[in-house]
């Protein structure tokens, strides 16, 4: 599985720490997953170079 990489991230509505998988195969994306403890919606916007993963951050979609 090239490119994929485990990261944590905090999420903006409930504040706990969730795991996300993110894709480096491309350089930068936004895209919604569901918080694995609240479930609600997080937009994530992932940053990576040559593979590797630089900025990952996460915003609630209500903001
Ligand atoms: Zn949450």
């Amino acid at each position: 599985m090239q490119g994929l990489e485990t990261a944590h991230l905090q999420c903006p509505c409930c504040w706990e720490t969730i795991e996300v998988v993110a894709d480096c195969s491309v350089a930068e994306q936004e895209y919604v997953e569901d918080c694995s403890v609240c479930c609600r919606p997080i937009v994530i916007t992932l940053v990576c170079h040559d593979g590797e993963l630089v900025e990952l951050s996460g915003r609630s979609e209500d903001e």
